[in-house]
């Protein structure tokens, strides 16, 4: 459900609401052009669209339509759930789903027209046993592990295992791939290694007779570190969403931005001190904002008094710590600032930028985690072009 009317304006509109914190805006024209930045890099190799998590906690139903939309033939989700979202957006879609197979969740397979990973031999041998009692031709993908040891079959006992695959009957394989474990450290051989192994465990299934119409590694740091990777397909996440994995890398088309209003602005006198346990007090006479962002929304409390945001195009400081549903800015530098205006806490305003970057670098780690903490609760903007073509608010997947 989105809401009742679709605005008329763009985020100005939505920083409006009252009953609402931030808002996160995301540019779907953008999403689709790094997938096709990545589509032209990769040359004859797939371009697919990991959009697990809710699309990395953009929303998976707008991305997915968009990237449908552009071209994008085939997705990859963690589970069934998601894979029923992408579903209802992308009807012909290959739609392959992460976590893998078991037998209780089956049907739900049939129903939505998904092809499971299969991570084990004992997946292997249900899913088997499923598609023979149901008739279902669906195929599936094999996962091996090469170094990563997180799921998989290992490729060390592949071989022998594949020997087992070759006894089963009715048994399409779509493809087999495996994942890099640091394809983000260019110059590790590691993930020379990974890609060797996977290469002789394809080549000895291919030898047992198995058709492998795809095999596919990389994910967004092999697409630009490792070209000999790509195979014959690759799966994007990140980069889709506009970060490139490998720092000083290809800049991409910046896709969100997280923007919250000020509720509140108030003088407080020298002495004073703000928010919870008062670890900050004033040191001079001063102007404090309150803006309705807090780390339900996703704003990390460890980043109390370490941040700064974007105001009028200028940084502005975070003071004191962050609450639930608020925070609090020092805004005595800033006469001009009333109730109402936006404060930019990823994003663009004027010449200055906020970058997911900035929080991972604060917090110990990467984009991926500051993208899917942005809270349920925070209405999604989708524009095109500076337009608003969508609400989605996660409270109507519920
Ligand atoms: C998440 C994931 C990806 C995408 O990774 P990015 O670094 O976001 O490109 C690719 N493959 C697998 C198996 C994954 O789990």
């Amino acid at each position: 459900m989105a809401f009742a009317e679709p605005l008329p304006e763009p985020i100005s509109a939505s920083l409006r609401r009252p009953e609402t914190g931030g808002t996160l805006t995301i540019d779907v024209a953008a999403i689709a052009a790094n997938w096709r930045t990545l589509a032209r890099r990769t040359r004859t190799a797939e371009c697919a669209a990991v959009v697990k998590a809710n699309a990395y906690g953009l929303g998976v139903e707008a991305v997915t339509s968009k990237l449908d939309g552009a071209g994008c033939k085939t997705f990859f989700v963690a589970d069934l759930a998601e894979a029923r979202r992408v579903r209802a957006c992308a009807r012909g879609a290959v739609i392959y789903v992460l976590g893998g197979f078991s037998p209780d969740i089956g049907p739900g397979y049939i129903d939505v027209g998904a092809r499971p990973v299969i991570n084990s031999t004992t997946e292997l041998a249900e899913w088997d046993a499923f598609v023979a009692a149901n008739n279902w031709r669906g195929g599936a993908a094999i996962h091996v592990d090469t170094g990563m040891n997180r799921l998989g079959i290992p490729y060390d006992r592949a071989v022998k295992d594949f020997e087992t695959i070759a006894k089963l009957p009715g048994f399409t394989i779509e493809g087999v791939f495996t994942h890099f474990a640091m394809a983000d450290e260019p110059r590790h051989s590691i993930t020379q290694e990974q890609h060797d192994r996977f290469t002789a465990c394809c080549d000895a299934l291919q030898k047992a007779g198995h058709d492998i119409p795809m095999r596919h590694c990389a994910n967004s740091a092999a697409i630009v570190s490792h070209p000999g990777t790509h195979e014959d397909l690759v799966r994007a996440g990140i980069m889709l969403y506009g970060y490139n994995p490998i720092s000083g890398g290809q800049e991409l088309s910046p896709v969100m931005s997280l923007k919250a209003g000020i509720v509140r602005c108030e003088n407080i006198a020298k002495g004073s001190g703000v928010s919870y346990g008062h670890t900050w007090c004033a040191g001079q006479d001063s102007r404090i904002a309150t803006i309705s962002i807090g780390y339900a929304d996703g704003l990390a409390r460890q980043l109390s008094g370490r941040v700064q945001f974007l105001l009028h195009g200028k940084p502005v400081r975070q003071i004191g710590r962050i609450c639930m549903d608020m925070c609090m800015l020092d805004i005595t530098d800033f006469p001009e600032a009333q109730t109402g205006d936006a404060v930019t806490i990823i994003g663009q305003d004027g010449q200055a930028r906020m970058d997911a970057r900035d929080y991972a670098a604060l917090l110990d780690t990467i984009p991926y985690e500051i993208l899917c903490a942005v809270g349920k609760r925070v209405p999604r903007v989708y524009l095109q072009n500076g337009t608003v073509v969508k609400e989605a608010c996660d409270i109507d997947f519920l």
